[in-house]
Protein backbone atom coordinates (compact mmCIF):
# COMPACT_ATOMS: atom_id res chain seq x y z
CA UNK A 1 0.00 0.00 0.00
CA UNK A 2 2.69 2.30 0.93
CA UNK A 3 6.54 1.99 -0.77
CA UNK A 4 9.51 4.14 0.32
CA UNK A 5 12.24 3.79 -1.55
CA UNK A 6 15.94 5.87 -1.06
CA UNK A 7 13.74 8.29 1.52
CA UNK A 8 16.10 11.87 1.98
CA UNK A 9 15.38 14.84 3.61
CA UNK A 10 17.41 17.54 5.55
CA UNK A 11 16.60 20.68 7.24
CA UNK A 12 19.12 22.73 6.35
CA UNK A 13 22.40 21.22 6.93
CA UNK A 14 20.54 18.52 9.43
CA UNK A 15 20.23 15.56 7.71
CA UNK A 16 17.45 14.17 9.06
CA UNK A 17 16.06 10.59 7.07
CA UNK A 18 19.13 8.83 5.24
CA UNK A 19 18.20 6.74 2.85
CA UNK A 20 14.13 5.31 4.18
CA UNK A 21 13.01 2.48 2.40
CA UNK A 22 9.89 0.82 3.78
CA UNK A 23 7.06 -0.80 2.75
CA UNK A 24 3.81 -1.58 4.26
CA UNK A 25 1.04 -3.77 2.92
CA UNK A 26 -2.98 -3.38 3.20
CA UNK A 27 -4.04 -4.54 6.92
CA UNK A 28 -0.57 -3.77 8.45
CA UNK A 29 0.32 -2.55 11.36
CA UNK A 30 3.70 -0.91 11.50
CA UNK A 31 4.82 0.39 14.14
CA UNK A 32 8.30 3.11 14.86
CA UNK A 33 10.05 3.71 17.33
CA UNK A 34 13.66 5.46 18.00
CA UNK A 35 15.38 8.00 20.17
CA UNK A 36 13.70 12.12 19.87
CA UNK A 37 15.06 13.58 16.97
CA UNK A 38 15.78 9.99 15.30
CA UNK A 39 13.34 11.37 12.12
CA UNK A 40 10.37 9.24 12.95
CA UNK A 41 7.88 12.20 12.64
CA UNK A 42 9.47 13.47 9.50
CA UNK A 43 9.16 9.90 8.19
CA UNK A 44 5.20 9.71 8.80
CA UNK A 45 5.06 13.05 7.38
CA UNK A 46 6.88 12.42 4.01
CA UNK A 47 4.36 9.35 3.28
CA UNK A 48 1.18 12.49 3.03
CA UNK A 49 3.64 15.18 2.31
CA UNK A 50 3.30 17.34 4.79
CA UNK A 51 7.34 17.32 4.30
CA UNK A 52 8.47 17.19 0.36
CA UNK A 53 11.21 14.65 0.30
CA UNK A 54 14.68 15.87 -1.08
CA UNK A 55 15.30 12.35 -2.63
CA UNK A 56 13.49 8.78 -3.32
CA UNK A 57 9.97 7.96 -3.62
CA UNK A 58 6.95 7.59 -1.90
CA UNK A 59 4.35 5.11 -3.47
CA UNK A 60 0.85 5.08 -2.21
CA UNK A 61 -1.60 2.45 -4.03
CA UNK A 62 1.12 2.73 -6.75
CA UNK A 63 0.88 6.28 -7.44
CA UNK A 64 4.34 8.13 -7.28
CA UNK A 65 3.96 10.61 -4.79
CA UNK A 66 7.12 12.59 -5.14
CA UNK A 67 5.91 12.64 -8.79
CA UNK A 68 5.33 16.41 -10.03
CA UNK A 69 1.51 16.16 -11.11
CA UNK A 70 0.55 14.96 -7.69
CA UNK A 71 -3.21 16.40 -6.47
CA UNK A 72 -2.00 16.10 -2.87
CA UNK A 73 -5.76 17.36 -1.55
CA UNK A 74 -6.59 14.05 -3.53
CA UNK A 75 -4.35 12.14 -1.81
CA UNK A 76 -4.55 13.47 1.79
CA UNK A 77 -8.60 12.08 1.53
CA UNK A 78 -7.47 8.63 1.56
CA UNK A 79 -4.82 9.32 4.15
CA UNK A 80 -5.85 9.62 7.96
CA UNK A 81 -3.37 11.57 10.16
CA UNK A 82 -3.84 11.65 14.04
CA UNK A 83 -1.09 14.05 15.88
CA UNK A 84 -0.20 14.08 19.26
CA UNK A 85 -1.75 17.49 20.35
CA UNK A 86 -5.16 16.20 18.45
CA UNK A 87 -5.44 19.40 16.20
CA UNK A 88 -9.12 19.86 16.70
CA UNK A 89 -11.23 22.81 15.78
CA UNK A 90 -11.59 24.91 18.64
CA UNK A 91 -14.64 26.97 17.16
CA UNK A 92 -16.89 24.14 16.61
CA UNK A 93 -18.64 21.19 18.29
CA UNK A 94 -17.13 17.29 17.94
CA UNK A 95 -19.71 17.01 15.61
CA UNK A 96 -18.57 19.89 13.21
CA UNK A 97 -15.41 18.55 13.63
CA UNK A 98 -15.92 15.34 12.01
CA UNK A 99 -18.63 16.57 8.74
CA UNK A 100 -16.17 19.39 7.43
CA UNK A 101 -13.72 17.62 5.83
CA UNK A 102 -16.36 15.02 4.28
CA UNK A 103 -18.80 17.78 2.81
CA UNK A 104 -16.21 19.57 1.29
CA UNK A 105 -14.28 17.39 0.02
CA UNK A 106 -16.02 14.54 -0.41
CA UNK A 107 -19.25 16.59 -1.80
CA UNK A 108 -21.43 14.65 0.86
CA UNK A 109 -24.78 15.81 2.17
CA UNK A 110 -24.53 17.13 5.84
CA UNK A 111 -26.99 14.62 6.89
CA UNK A 112 -25.01 12.04 5.44
CA UNK A 113 -21.85 13.08 6.65
CA UNK A 114 -23.53 13.60 10.51
CA UNK A 115 -24.81 10.39 10.17
CA UNK A 116 -21.40 8.47 9.59
CA UNK A 117 -20.04 10.93 12.10
CA UNK A 118 -22.30 9.77 14.68
CA UNK A 119 -21.04 5.88 13.74
CA UNK A 120 -17.55 6.73 14.39
CA UNK A 121 -18.47 8.79 17.67
CA UNK A 122 -20.13 5.58 18.80
CA UNK A 123 -17.50 3.74 17.80
CA UNK A 124 -14.54 5.22 19.90
CA UNK A 125 -17.29 5.40 22.62
CA UNK A 126 -18.15 9.21 22.30
CA UNK A 127 -21.84 9.28 20.98
CA UNK A 128 -23.22 11.79 23.54
CA UNK A 129 -20.21 14.23 22.94
CA UNK A 130 -21.45 15.33 19.18
CA UNK A 131 -22.48 18.70 20.31
CA UNK A 132 -19.60 19.31 22.89
CA UNK A 133 -16.98 21.57 22.33
CA UNK A 134 -13.69 20.57 22.38
CA UNK A 135 -12.26 22.45 24.91
CA UNK A 136 -14.92 20.58 27.55
CA UNK A 137 -13.17 16.94 26.75
CA UNK A 138 -10.24 15.76 28.56
CA UNK A 139 -7.13 14.55 26.18
CA UNK A 140 -8.21 10.89 25.85
CA UNK A 141 -11.24 11.93 24.72
CA UNK A 142 -9.72 14.70 22.22
CA UNK A 143 -8.37 12.28 20.52
CA UNK A 144 -10.93 9.86 20.37
CA UNK A 145 -12.67 13.02 18.44
CA UNK A 146 -9.44 13.02 16.42
CA UNK A 147 -9.91 9.39 15.79
CA UNK A 148 -13.13 9.08 14.91
CA UNK A 149 -12.87 12.69 12.57
CA UNK A 150 -10.57 10.98 10.60
CA UNK A 151 -12.28 7.68 9.97
CA UNK A 152 -15.00 10.21 8.62
CA UNK A 153 -12.95 10.24 5.46
CA UNK A 154 -12.65 6.80 5.12
CA UNK A 155 -9.17 7.01 4.95
CA UNK A 156 -7.10 3.64 3.16
CA UNK A 157 -4.48 4.19 5.85
CA UNK A 158 -4.63 6.01 9.55
CA UNK A 159 -0.82 7.83 10.33
CA UNK A 160 -0.07 8.62 14.04
CA UNK A 161 1.96 10.47 15.70
CA UNK A 162 2.56 10.08 19.03
CA UNK A 163 -0.80 9.94 19.77
CA UNK A 164 -0.93 9.38 23.71
CA UNK A 165 1.96 11.42 24.46
CA UNK A 166 0.30 14.53 25.31
CA UNK A 167 -2.23 12.24 27.97
CA UNK A 168 -1.92 11.52 31.41
CA UNK A 169 -1.12 8.06 32.07
CA UNK A 170 -4.05 6.82 33.51
CA UNK A 171 -6.03 7.54 30.32
CA UNK A 172 -3.39 6.62 27.81
CA UNK A 173 -5.32 3.10 27.90
CA UNK A 174 -8.64 4.31 26.33
CA UNK A 175 -6.80 5.86 23.65
CA UNK A 176 -4.63 2.78 22.95
CA UNK A 177 -7.96 0.19 23.04
CA UNK A 178 -9.67 2.24 19.94
CA UNK A 179 -6.71 2.27 18.05
CA UNK A 180 -6.51 -1.45 19.19
CA UNK A 181 -10.06 -2.39 17.93
CA UNK A 182 -8.94 -0.44 14.39
CA UNK A 183 -5.92 -2.63 13.61
CA UNK A 184 -8.27 -5.50 14.63
CA UNK A 185 -10.68 -3.92 12.07
CA UNK A 186 -7.71 -4.54 9.88
CA UNK A 187 -7.07 -0.66 9.18
CA UNK A 188 -3.65 -0.41 7.79
CA UNK A 189 -1.93 1.69 10.06
CA UNK A 190 1.79 3.29 10.52
CA UNK A 191 2.02 4.16 14.18
CA UNK A 192 5.09 7.00 15.55
CA UNK A 193 4.89 5.74 19.87
CA UNK A 194 6.63 5.11 22.59
CA UNK A 195 4.55 2.72 24.61
CA UNK A 196 6.45 -0.23 23.83
CA UNK A 197 3.36 -2.50 25.20
CA UNK A 198 1.14 -1.51 21.88
CA UNK A 199 4.02 -2.03 20.14
CA UNK A 200 4.74 -5.53 20.82
CA UNK A 201 1.36 -6.46 21.31
CA UNK A 202 -0.72 -4.69 18.50
CA UNK A 203 1.94 -4.36 15.39
CA UNK A 204 2.89 -6.72 13.14
CA UNK A 205 6.07 -5.16 12.38
CA UNK A 206 8.45 -2.72 14.57
CA UNK A 207 10.85 -0.41 13.05
CA UNK A 208 13.64 1.04 14.81
CA UNK A 209 14.75 3.93 13.54
CA UNK A 210 18.16 5.51 14.66
CA UNK A 211 19.57 8.91 13.53
CA UNK A 212 17.67 9.22 10.46
CA UNK A 213 18.15 5.97 9.02
CA UNK A 214 15.89 2.20 9.48
CA UNK A 215 18.68 0.49 11.49
CA UNK A 216 16.20 -2.55 12.61
CA UNK A 217 12.91 -3.68 11.88
CA UNK A 218 10.99 -7.02 12.52
CA UNK A 219 8.83 -9.09 14.25
CA UNK A 220 7.78 -7.58 17.56
CA UNK A 221 8.46 -10.89 19.32
CA UNK A 222 11.97 -10.62 17.64
CA UNK A 223 12.85 -7.17 18.37
CA UNK A 224 11.52 -7.16 21.64
CA UNK A 225 13.46 -10.36 22.94
CA UNK A 226 16.38 -10.47 20.64
CA UNK A 227 17.53 -7.54 18.93
CA UNK A 228 20.24 -7.31 16.33
CA UNK A 229 21.49 -4.10 16.90
CA UNK A 230 23.10 -2.88 19.48
CA UNK A 231 21.11 0.60 19.40
CA UNK A 232 18.23 -1.02 19.19
CA UNK A 233 19.46 -3.13 22.30
CA UNK A 234 20.35 0.59 23.92
CA UNK A 235 17.34 2.01 23.17
CA UNK A 236 15.08 -0.97 24.66
CA UNK A 237 16.57 -1.10 27.77
CA UNK A 238 15.65 2.23 28.76
CA UNK A 239 12.20 0.55 29.00
CA UNK A 240 13.01 -2.52 30.71
P1 LIG B 1 10.59 13.02 18.63
O1 LIG B 1 10.62 11.66 19.26
O2 LIG B 1 11.22 14.05 19.51
O3 LIG B 1 9.25 13.42 18.13
P2 LIG B 1 11.37 12.41 15.87
O4 LIG B 1 12.08 11.09 15.76
O5 LIG B 1 9.95 12.45 15.51
O6 LIG B 1 11.60 12.96 17.36
P3 LIG B 1 11.71 14.44 13.88
O7 LIG B 1 10.63 15.29 14.36
O8 LIG B 1 11.50 13.69 12.62
O9 LIG B 1 12.20 13.43 15.01
O10 LIG B 1 12.95 15.39 13.76
C1 LIG B 1 14.25 14.97 13.38
C2 LIG B 1 15.16 16.15 13.45
O11 LIG B 1 14.77 17.12 12.49
C3 LIG B 1 15.16 16.87 14.78
O12 LIG B 1 16.48 17.26 15.07
C4 LIG B 1 14.29 18.08 14.54
O13 LIG B 1 14.66 19.14 15.36
C5 LIG B 1 14.53 18.37 13.09
N1 LIG B 1 13.38 18.98 12.43
C6 LIG B 1 12.15 18.41 12.29
N2 LIG B 1 11.32 19.20 11.60
C7 LIG B 1 12.02 20.33 11.30
C8 LIG B 1 11.72 21.54 10.60
N3 LIG B 1 10.51 21.74 10.06
N4 LIG B 1 12.69 22.45 10.49
C9 LIG B 1 13.92 22.24 11.01
N5 LIG B 1 14.28 21.12 11.68
C10 LIG B 1 13.34 20.17 11.82
MG1 LIG C 1 8.26 13.10 16.47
Amino acid sequence: MVRIEGLRKSFGDLEVLRDVNLDVAPGEVVTIIGASGSGKSTLLRCINLLETPDAGHVWFQGSDLTADHVDVNRLREDIGMVFQGFNLFNNMDVLANCTLAPVIRKKMSKAEAEEVALGHLRSVGLEGFAHAAPSTLSGGQKQRVAIARALCMAPKIMLFDEPTSALDPQIVGEVLEVMRGLARDGMTMVVVTHEMEFARTVSDRVVFMDRGVIAEQGDPERIFTAPEHPRTREFLSRYL
